[in-house]
């Protein structure tokens, strides 16, 4: 049912790579789908820019999407221009879809966040904390969008840190769901089953590609986040987060599997394969812990000379617009013994290969002069 991964690149939108994606990198592709999907001027961000709407399929059931609500998550932006590139391909399954489905999606909804490459948009506002109070043009435009098409599902894409694992195991939590609560009890409507079902669908088929690497986000309560808020309202929604995959810090190979994600919840709708799921095996997905550093230093005493006999240090990398592209710029986290804690890049100094390949790396070394 769903593309192989060969046929994923043959849909994949190849116009947009990497972390930095603003209005002005899907302008070429949005003027490409003109001829299949509706796209529409929905509103103007704090600085003016246009927020953009794509409109896709004539069925009954409405599906909302936005992506780029923090404007440097931009995994799930891309995975959506995806969607519409295989949504477009007239295969039999996807003209289903669209038979089924009416799909709206805001590719960037920050698009002021996305230029600056930060999380909140131009009056430091973060946008999934206004819900309530919706003091910003950009979550006016989500909840007009929101009134008016008065959707079936909802779906809140974006991207976490590189912190995050899976329960109590070594493998990044390469994609996370939630179901938001909608309530301080955090209790099971019918409406927050539906989203659960939703993750069980997802989750049992990402398992297969990146077993053991789905994690289930923390359902703490806030009506000032949009995901419950919506849920409040009775809409099903569902919350997705776009995470590290082992050397992918570009976010290519999460961004086909946020893509799977997104394709399997429409065919779970659009046959309306979700009623037949058990709701419960949500809470089987293990909940992400944040165990990770970007680089961790195993017995760093060796070059550290102020540190403990076996004291570990971990960076984590602040990513850092320069001239249009991403830097990761390390910097000290924590030091001291960190059991427990895993490294996406592992040094160990007792090992003489680890310490030659550290030592080469001189923005860490730099850093670790205050020891
Ligand atoms: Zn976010």
């Amino acid at each position: 049912m769903l593309p192989e991964q060969s046929e994923y690149l043959s849909i994949k939108e190849n116009s947009v790579l990497g972390r930095y994606v603003v209005n002005g990198n899907i302008d070429g592709f949005l003027e490409k789908i003109k001829g299949k999907c509706d796209v529409k001027i929905v509103g103007r961000s704090v600085l003016g820019l246009p927020i953009r709407r794509i409109l896709v399929g004539t069925g009954p059931t409405r599906v909302l999407m936005w992506s780029q609500m923090h404007g440097n998550e931009s995994t799930t932006t891309k995975a959506v221009l995806d969607l519409i590139n295989y949504l477009n391909s007239d295969r039999p399954e996807t003209l289903t879809v669209l038979k089924s489905c009416t799909i709206t999606i805001i590719p960037i909804l920050n698009p002021d966040g996305a230029a600056a490459y930060t999380r909140v948009n131009a009056n430091s506002v973060d946008l999934n904390r206004d819900a309530q109070q919706r003091s910003q043009p950009e979550s006016r435009i989500l909840r007009n969008l929101f009134d008016e098409f008065q959707p079936d599902y909802c779906f809140n894409l974006h991207d976490q840190r590189t912190i995050y694992n899976v329960g109590d195991t070594s493998k990044p939590a390469t994609i996370s769901f939630l179901a938001p609560a909608h309530d301080e009890s955090r209790s099971i409507s019918p409406t927050r089953a539906e989203s659960m079902k939703l993750v069980v669908a997802m989750n049992k088929i990402l398992q297969k590609e990146i077993p053991g690497q789905v994690g289930r986000y923390d359902d703490a309560f806030n009506a000032n986040c949009v995901g419950d808020t919506f849920q409040m309202t009775g809409t099903p929604t569902v919350l997705f987060e776009a995470g590290h995959y082992p050397d992918d810090y570009d976010r290519e190979r999460t961004r086909e599997y946020i893509f799977q994600g997104l394709m399997t919840a429409l065919h779970f709708i659009d046959v309306d394969k979700v009623s037949k799921l058990n709701p419960s095996e949500y809470f089987l997905i293990p909940e992400n812990q944040k165990r990770y550093f970007d680089i961790l230093i195993q017995n760093a005493h060796i070059i550290a000379p102020s540190l403990k006999k076996g004291d570990a240090i971990g960076l984590l990398y602040v990513e850092t617009l320069t001239n249009g592209t991403i830097d990761f710029v390390p910097k000290i986290d924590k030091a001291g013994s960190l059991d427990g804690y895993y490294g996406h890049n592992t040094y160990n100094c007792l090992i003489d290969s680890d310490l030659k390949v550290l030592k080469r790396h001189s923005a860490v070394i730099k850093l670790l002069s205050v020891f």
